[in-house]
């Protein structure tokens, strides 16, 4: 039987489900959807493309400021016709499907972090792999699409953020929100505000992660979710040089 949508489930329950090529709605999800993308998924999608982060952002991404949070919420932009086809769709299906979103990953189903559940979140009179599947259980199907677990790269920034509650902790600065974005985001350009102006002159970082930053992304975002860290929760996050305590050496 289909499960009503929006009944909550959890990774025990079973729902009914299919999705491939030659099912009759192959594809009318990716269209005209709001598709939020995390920082791991910018993270993937720029290297999969291999373009920098800022060349990806300015071509795929729509940014808003969420109410909530005051943070920068990033969406993938679909196409400005008619159709309003996803970027990536093609007729035989998703071109980055190794690298695709984390919310393509989960879809038909959501995560509802308030109800700790999740729930099917398409219409079963559109989504026909809602009628035409067999019965799976949703562990299996999330861990299958590499859903179960969130990107490494998420972890890292999921875990920097941990203590913000909102909206008590609400980014009210726009200036914050933009560095916020710097580091979560848009890596490349994080690369080059690290090692072009002060901030090794602030932070005391071992030579090897210097160099690291320079070639490897993961080494990147592992140091700009503790920059996200320290600013926002943990002034013991990363290491501040000695000098610049001391005026007189200012
Ligand atoms: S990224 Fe892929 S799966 Fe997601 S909407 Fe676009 S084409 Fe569909
Ligand atoms: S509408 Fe449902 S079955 Fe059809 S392509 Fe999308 S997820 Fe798959």
């Amino acid at each position: 039987m289909t499960q009503p949508n929006g009944e909550r489930l959890t990774l025990s329950s079973t729902f009914r489900f299919t999705c491939r090529p030659g099912i009759a709605c192959f594809t009318h999800c990716c269209r005209d959807v709001n598709i939020v993308l995390t920082p791991g998924d910018v993270f993937r999608l720029k290297q999969r493309l291999q373009i920098p982060s800022h060349e990806f952002l300015d071509r795929y991404t729509v940014t808003l400021i969420s109410r909530h949070s005051g943070l920068p919420v990033v969406l993938l932009k679909m196409q400005e016709d008619e159709a309003k086809l996803c970027p990536f769709v093609t007729p035989e299906g998703c071109a980055v499907y190794q690298d695709r979103p984390w919310a393509c990953r989960m879809y038909p189903l959501d995560f509802d972090t308030d109800l700790d559940s999740y729930r099917i979140i398409a219409d079963p009179s559109r989504c026909r792999g809602l009628q035409e599947g067999p019965e799976i259980v949703v562990e299996d199907w999330l861990d299958e699409q590499g859903a179960l677990k969130p990107h490494p790269v998420d972890r890292m920034y999921n875990e920097a953020t941990r203590r913000l509650e909102f909206p008590r902790d609400r980014v009210s600065n726009p200036e914050v929100a933009r560095m916020y974005f710097l580091a979560a985001y848009d890596l490349d350009r994080f690369r080059h505000f690290v090692l072009g102006t002060r901030f090794l002159q602030i932070f005391d970082l071992p030579a090897e992660v210097v160099e690291g930053i320079k070639q490897d992304d993961m080494e990147l975002a592992r140091l700009a979710a503790l920059w996200l860290k320290f600013g926002f929760a943990d002034k013991n996050a990363l290491p501040l040089r000695d000098e610049i305590f001391d005026p007189s050496l200012r």
